[in-house]
């Protein structure tokens, strides 16, 4: 028979930020193949494990195909208790509860987005919540996952701008991965660096990890460090490069200035860790000089250092070395290792503070590169801005001017978008506030905060007798059942990955668009619908000067012949991104308020090609450029000069370029100049004690994607790891009398989890710390983490807390 396909479409990878372009072959309306899409300039053809079984995602026998309303209350928290609802009804019951709550407290809602939703979606949503309903109780996953690296971009750049490219790791000459590990996280970026790397055997890595795992394998220098000691490691670097006088002068005169904002910190927890901050930050970072920051860094040596991480200092000497050498390339990678992490703003700036000293910034094969964990936590969590204290394109809420250019382009009037809550509650403050009562209404989409959130037992309402007490109306789009749907009072089935047509931005900046392919199961719908469903009901009514609210903010995408959303998908996403792109592209606006006002702001021409153009190229990274007719891309942020293409990097001289040709210019600095910042050691918020002596470090594996919901049906990705394994040291499980295939009690403050011991995992902590990834639902290591985060980004550390280990 013939099994080809009848046709290959082009979409995106949706289990990672790397964003590997993925062809889905599609036979009889059904997904028959998949293979590595060669024209996505991301992954160039290949994809890991995990791209390669995608198209089985689609088939799980328990996919979630009609409406689902809670019957029974006292059923909350498990799979049962539900009634199967036809959409009208569901979509009514989701509007009135939503209103009821609205109107009683307008606080009182909330919406928990992602960095899974396509960047449609995200728009729709941000549109809904802010300028519908006027509330930024609006946060995405991506909180967990990001949020430290946006902060480190603003407090660094003033400006949420990747700049370098994954062309990069083509041409760099040491590797630095700082708390990543790529082989398993980001495998098709891990291969290329393998690549290039066994090329030459000039070409280093130094992984600096808390666990040697996979990445650490093939590395040159693998430097484990006591959790947390990274503060201490970057900064010795910084210490050495000042004081042996081998940072780049010229560069760090002309391109930099030095900033501190640290004062009074402390630890402010109460004995059950409930408070909400982990040191007093100063509210601003000030200006100080290049003498007060060696003054202050110079307590760094390279022997405090070592002493406090463990390791070595000529280790720690030999990475400083590298960036001491002018002529070397210097790439560093980093991820969750960094973010989640209580000082991850400090982390990331700190490894921007050895990038600037040493002048290796926005270069080919020299930079800093933040890696995202998502599929689209660059394109929708940050740019069109689901985060609570963020509008689209970089915007923030509490700044009236940036309000007003959102105002302008959704043509509401001056002073509408004035907050009722200003930022905005961010995701850890939502569950805390949902898991005592205060938040009534809830709407998930795309993620599964039953199993992934810290410290479950708070977010699952569970009370110390077991028993599960929210009260709150919850709403989770999804699709298949999972440890969110068990807490929801209404479930939406929904159209997953290339059931629907959608855009996903990944690490590099690149925009992909994703087709739809086949129909979604039963009664499964597209999430955007859901949301202007739920949107007409609820800004039922409501006026915005003399126009129905509704029809100001989604009529663009509503046949109101039809009385539902237009039904040509790829009609939908192209009106909706027609009106995203006007964010930052003030040139285009016929007002002229709006044009002053854009120019003013800075505001860059990202998305500059029109929408069709991402699909045809198979992604591109903005910002965007027209020459000649032809879009091109941009490679490297800040960089001013020559692209291989001949053409100039895009429009740095549009706002007053002041460095030389081929130089740089870090545009929405002050000044120009991005800050090196004072950030000193602060211990962890929970450090392991007489009664909980190990570390816990959580993450994820190769095979499975976050909570393991879509993958965990892939049988050749479940059988591959079909468990989750508590990694432990060889000589700390001998002490403990624990072998490989004991079950052992994993026991925190917090909870308590069962879960099967290894001394041979991919993993070797180190002695003293344990590694248990969170994929497995029947695990749920999260009831024992700990939910404090950074206090500038909010972003929560998953990778350290104290627990103890017995057998079970
Ligand atoms: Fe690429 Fe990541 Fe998907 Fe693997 S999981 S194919 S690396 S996008």
């Amino acid at each position: 028979a013939n099994i080809e396909p009848d046709e290959w479409k082009t979409t995106v990878c949706r289990f990672c930020g790397t964003g590997c372009g993925i062809l889905v072959g599609v036979k009889d309306g059904k997904v028959i193949a998949t293979k590595g899409d060669p024209e996505n300039r991301s992954n160039k053809g290949l994809n890991c494990i995990k791209g390669y079984y995608i198209g089985k995602i689609l088939f799980g026998k328990d996919r979630l195909t009609k409406p689902l309303i809670r019957e029974d209350k006292s059923k909350k928290g498990t799979r049962e208790g539900f009634r199967e609802a036809t959409w009208e009804e569901a979509l009514d019951l989701v509007a009135k509860k939503l209103k009821e709550a609205y109107d009683a407290d307008p606080k009182s809602v909330a919406f928990y987005g992602s960095g899974q939703q396509s960047i449609m979606e995200g728009y729709a949503s941000v549109k809904l919540w802010k300028a519908g309903l006027l509330s930024n109780n609006i946060d995405p996953n991506a909180r967990h996952c990001m949020a430290s690296a946006v902060a480190g971009f603003m407090t660094t750049f003033q400006s949420d701008e990747p700049m370098g490219s994954y062309r990069d790791l083509d041409e760099t000459e040491v590797y630095v991965t700082w708390g990543a590990n790529m082989a398993e996280m980001h495998p098709v970026l891990y291969s290329r660096l393998t690549a290039h790397k066994l090329k030459d055997s000039g070409i280093k890595h130094y992984d600096l990890t808390t666990r040697y795992s996979r990445t650490s394998e093939l590395a040159d220098v693998v430097m484990v460090f006591r959790p947390q000691t990274d503060l201490a490691i970057a900064n010795a670097i910084c210490n050495y490069l000042i004081q042996n006088n081998l940072y780049d002068q010229k560069f760090v005169n002309e391109h930099t200035q030095f900033k501190a904002g640290t004062e009074n910190l402390g630890h402010t927890f109460d004995d059950n860790y409930e408070a909400t901050e982990v040191g007093k930050v100063a509210d601003k970072d000030w200006v100080i000089t290049f003498e007060e920051f060696k003054t202050r860094v110079s307590e760094y040596t390279l022997e405090k250092a070592a002493q406090m991480s463990g390791v070595p200092a000529k280790d720690i000497e030999a990475l400083a070395k590298e960036f001491a050498d002018p002529d070397k390339k210097i790439m560093s990678l980093w991820t969750m290792g960094v973010n989640q992490h209580t000082r991850g703003t400090w982390m990331n700036n700190l490894i921007y503070n050895v990038h600037l000293l040493s002048g290796k910034i926005a270069k080919p094969g020299s930079g800093p590169f933040s890696l995202t964990g998502q599929p689209s936590a660059c394109g929708t969590a940050r740019e069109v801005g689901v985060f609570s204290h963020r509008l689209p394109a970089d915007l923030v809420v509490k700044n009236p001017e940036h309000r007003r250019y959102s105002e302008l382009i959704w043509n509401l009037p001056q002073g509408y978008l004035n907050p009722i809550e200003n930022p905005g509650m961010h995701t850890v403050k939502m569950f805390r506030e949902l898991g005592n009562g205060k938040i009534k209404f809830l709407w998930s989409m795309s993620n599964n905060w039953g199993q992934s959130n810290p410290k479950l037992n708070r977010s699952r309402g569970i009370d110390a007798n077991g028993k599960g007490v929210i009260d709150g109306f919850i709403v989770v789009s999804d699709v298949y059942p999972n440890r969110s749907t068990e807490m929801a009072d209404v479930v939406f089935p929904a159209a997953m990955w290339v059931e629907r047509e959608g855009q996903f931005g990944n690490a590099e900046r690149r925009t992909s668009i994703f087709e739809k392919c086949v129909e979604p199961p039963g009664e499964a719908k597209w999430d955007l619908w859901a949301i202007v469903q739920v949107a007409k009901r609820v800004l039922e009514g409501k006026m915005i000067g003399d126009k129905p609210a509704f029809d100001v903010l989604f009529g663009m995408v509503w046949d109101s012949k039809k009385n539902d959303l237009l039904e040509d998908e790829h009609e939908v996403n192209s009106r909706l991104w027609k009106e995203y792109r006007l964010f930052t592209n003030p040139h285009e606006h016929l007002n002229k308020e709006a044009q002053e006002l854009g120019a003013k702001l800075k505001m860059k021409a990202k998305q500059l090609a029109p929408y069709d153009e991402y699909l045809k190229q198979h992604g591109i990274c903005w910002p965007v450029r027209n020459v000649n007719g032809k879009w091109l891309e941009t490679n490297w942020r800040y960089s001013y000069g020559k692209q291989e293409d001949g053409f100039d990097q895009y429009g740095v001289e549009e706002f007053g370029h002041k460095g030389k040709y081929n130089d740089l210019d870090f545009y929405k600095s002050a000044d120009h100049k991005p800050a090196i910042l004072f950030r000193p050691f602060e211990e962890a918020a929970e450090v392991p004690d007489q009664e909980y002596p190990l570390w816990l470090c959580t993450g994820r594996v190769l095979e499975h994607w976050h909570s393991g919901t879509m993958t965990r049906r892939v049988p050749e990705l479940h059988k591959a790891f079909p468990e989750a394994l508590c990694e432990i040291n060889a000589e700390d499980a001998k002490a403990l009398g624990i072998k490989t295939g004991d079950m052992v009690n994993v026991i925190s403050r917090r909870g308590e989890v069962k879960v099967k011991a290894t001394t041979t995992g991919r993993g070797n902590p180190p002695k003293g710390l344990i590694y248990v990834p969170f994929f497995a639902e029947e695990t749920l290591i999260n009831l024992v983490t700990l939910d404090c985060y950074c206090p500038i980004s909010k972003q929560t550390d998953f990778k350290k807390c104290a627990v103890k280990i017995v057998k079970a």
